[in-house]
């Protein structure tokens, strides 16, 4: 798991968003010189002022140098690893503060849109807050153009991006001028666009993106219940058609815990009569972060009291010829048959093993944990798979 931030000196005149790439690929002109920082860490030994003179933004060294013509000199990183060539990094002069916006080649890069969300869901990983954040759709604008063009898919998060509203029109527009063969992958409640006026945000995103809309049940107060918003559902369940209606694709999506578990098969049901169409549909295990662990009182099922529901409810779906899959619930508690609906679903930058997978035949397809998950949310069901068996 390499985290997303370090520190280290950076000597800069104001924060910079910045594309780092090995001297051959910034001398290739994929990338502005202004917005590029050359990591000569790995390279050959390379005149520093001359990258300055070729109107390069910065360099990243492993320590200092002696004479260079750049504004930004970013060297002697805690955690060297945290920024490779290929990544986009935003750097602050005044705390020396180096995080990691893309990371090239890892297994999600999101977008964070706003922290502002219009629900409360109980389990929220990432609890909203009311700040005015429009600033972050100008970074969004700054960080688009520097993602790798071959990237395939591109995710957004919050918070809740729809109220970007022009903004997120905007960003999504980017994203199609910058990165023409890059996949949207947009997790939204789905409420905004019960209103079909909000289709204009999402217009310049038809036919590159898959919005992602959590419903938590078949029952309209069992779902507003869980996102602790009145009409919750039906708004999700509207603002699914209209966006179905206007060519977006949809994905639904379930997260397991002991509000959801107990409809989970009806529900299974209620997703194949109404919306057969979906693109997707993902069921969850519970991300323990936030309010998720506030509420963990009402909320925790260990997953091995569950596997045998999820497995129908995914089954029923899956020979129904909806595409379904399993997320973040380890290869050791679900019955073989289900292994391969089983995704490694977990974000590289927090996902984690226990100690009993160091001895396990299948680590390398399984989703493994949460760093977050300590061992309380950990299923008593966890134990080496070895030789085609559960080990003891
Ligand atoms: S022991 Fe660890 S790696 Fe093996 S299936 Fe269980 S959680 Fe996954």
């Amino acid at each position: 798991m390499l985290p997303l931030h370090t520190h280290g000196i950076v000597a800069a005149p104001v924060p910079a968003l910045l594309k780092v790439l090995g001297i051959a690929e910034a001398l290739s002109g994929a990338y502005p010189p202004g917005k590029v920082a050359v990591d000569l860490r790995d390279g050959p030994e390379v005149d520093a002022t001359a990258l300055g003179a070729a109107g390069f933004a910065g360099i990243v060294t492993d320590g200092p140098v002696e004479r260079h013509a750049v504004p930004v000199h970013v060297h002697s990183l805690r955690d060297g690893a945290v920024v490779a060539p290929g990544d986009v990094v935003r750097v602050r002069p005044g705390t020396g503060m180096v995080s990691n916006l893309f990371r090239r080649g890892a297994n999600a890069n999101t977008l964070f849109a706003t922290e502002r969300c219009n629900s409360r869901c109980l389990m929220c990983s990432q609890p909203p807050r009311d700040d005015n954040d429009g600033w972050r759709v100008r970074e969004m604008l700054e960080l688009v153009p520097l993602l790798d063009r071959d990237l395939p898919w591109l995710g957004m998060s919050g918070g809740e991006p729809t109220l970007l509203g022009d903004g997120l029109r905007e960003v999504i527009g980017a994203v199609a001028t910058h990165l023409p063969s890059t996949g949207l992958h947009i997790l939204t409640n789905g409420r905004t666009f019960a209103d079909p006026g909000a289709l204009r945000w999402a217009a310049p995103g038809v036919g590159r993106t898959v919005w992602a809309v959590p419903l938590y049940s078949d029952v309209s107060w069992r779902h507003d219940h869980v996102v602790q918003a009145e009409g919750g559902f039906d708004q999700a369940v509207q603002g699914i058609y209209n966006l179905a209606e206007a060519g977006h694709r949809v994905e639904i999506r379930m997260v397991l815990h002991a509000l959801t578990v107990p409809r989970l098969k009806p529900f299974a049901e209620f997703v194949w009569r109404n919306m057969p169409f979906v693109d997707h549909v993902a069921l969850m295990g519970l991300e323990p972060m936030g309010y998720a662990k506030v509420n963990r009182d009402q909320l925790w099922l260990d997953p091995l009291d569950y596997a045998s529901d999820l497995v129908d409810a995914a089954f029923h779906l899956h020979d129904r010829g909806i595409r379904t899959s399993i997320y973040n619930v380890p290869l050791c508690v679900l019955p073989r048959a289900a292994w391969p609906l089983a995704q490694q679903s977990i974000s590289d930058w927090k996902n984690t093993f226990a100690p009993a997978c160091g001895g396990c035949d299948v680590r390398g397809r399984c989703c493994g944990f949460f760093a977050s998950a300590g061992e309380g949310w950990r299923s008593r069901g966890i134990k080496p798979v070895n030789g085609g068996h559960h080990g003891g």
